[in-house]
């Protein structure tokens, strides 16, 4: 029986202790533990990986908090478009959507994908016209309406910039108080199975349709039960060039790195070296994880069934 192992993060970048009031650090240390104990709680009745995650990003997607679902940052045309994908690392099969909009739950979405679509990445009209053939529950625009994104998107609408939330020099005065990301989680079960998942509204006043690295699978989701179950979170374009998640499963596979070793090398050599800012979560199928960040903080948690457990925001 192996460790019951479920880690997650909200979203990485300049998130500094001096700009943070106590209620919103407070707020955000609630909404980790909500989603970690969520895929607990899964993994403990004897739950699969796949479904543990599944349910702890749900969580965090229906959390004005997090740049996910309800609360996803604005796109150059002032709407929301959203991306996710989810990865079983017991039969590497995969499910991701990219563009999508008014879907309540993207990460449904992607899973509905895996299990019944014969495809594994669907985008924009397509995978909303699927998300209406599968019942997935869909919400009106007003939903997906936070302020302090709209208030974000106001100051760089009119440039051709576009912003990770916490990166922007010309944004840092605006989002000091509004440090919100991405959201990811991986986990491993009782039987060693293990799994990755991870969704994101993407980055602030994108446009042209730009997808980021979270949907893109072995670039920001990956799981392989030989190696490891990663999800990222940062500034996507990078992350895409470094092939991110699946060089962790590589170096792992093919040098025998451990799991630290791996993400320790990406993270903090690999995008560095191609300014690529933010951070990663992972296991592997004996419930080993890491959770390590080349930026100022990663919203972040961990759950195991050794007593371990850990909800951090700083680096
Ligand atoms: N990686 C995401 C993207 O580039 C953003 C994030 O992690 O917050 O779309």
């Amino acid at each position: 029986m192996s460790k019951l192992t479920i880690v997650i993060h909200g979203g990485a970048g300049t998130i500094l202790r001096e700009h943070m009031t106590p209620e919103l650090e407070a707020a955000y240390l609630e909404g980790l533990k909500g989603g970690v104990d969520a895929g607990y709680a899964v993994l403990e009745k004897g739950g699969a990986a796949i479904n543990a995650v599944k349910a702890a990003i749900v969580v965090m997607e229906d959390n004005i908090l997090f740049n996910a679902g309800k609360g996803s940052v604005f796109t150059k045309k002032g709407v929301q478009e959203m991306d996710a994908a989810i990865m079983n690392g017991a039969t590497l099969e995969a499910g991701a959507v990219a563009g999508v909009r008014n879907v309540r739950n993207p990460i449904m979405l992607a899973t509905e994908v895996m299990l019944y679509s014969n495809h594994v990445f669907l985008s924009g009209k397509g995978a909303n016209d699927f998300a209406i053939k599968q019942g997935v529950k869909l919400e009106p625009d007003e939903y997906f309406f936070s302020q302090f994104r709209y208030d974000q998107w106001k100051s760089i609408r009119d440039s051709d910039a576009y912003a990770l939330d916490h990166t922007h020099q010309r944004l840092e005065e605006l989002m000091r108080d509004k440090k919100f990301g991405t959201v990811g989680a991986v986990a491993c079960d009782y039987e060693g199975n293990i799994a990755a998942a991870t969704s994101t509204g993407g980055m602030t006043n994108k446009k042209y349709g730009r997808i980021g690295d979270s949907p893109i699978i072995g670039i920001g989701t990956y799981a392989n039960n030989k190696t490891c179950a990663i999800s990222c979170t940062g500034h996507g374009e990078p992350f895409i060039r470094a092939v991110a998640a699946y060089d962790v499963s590589c170096l792992m596979e093919y040098k025998g790195f451990t799991l630290y070793e791996a993400m320790n090398t990406v993270v903090n050599n690999k995008l560095v070296k191609l300014d690529g800012e933010g951070g990663m979560i992972g296991v592997d199928a004996q419930g080993n994880h890491a959770m390590i960040l080349n930026s100022a903080g990663m919203y972040r948690a961990y759950r195991s069934s050794d007593g371990g457990n850990e909800v951090a925001i700083y680096k």
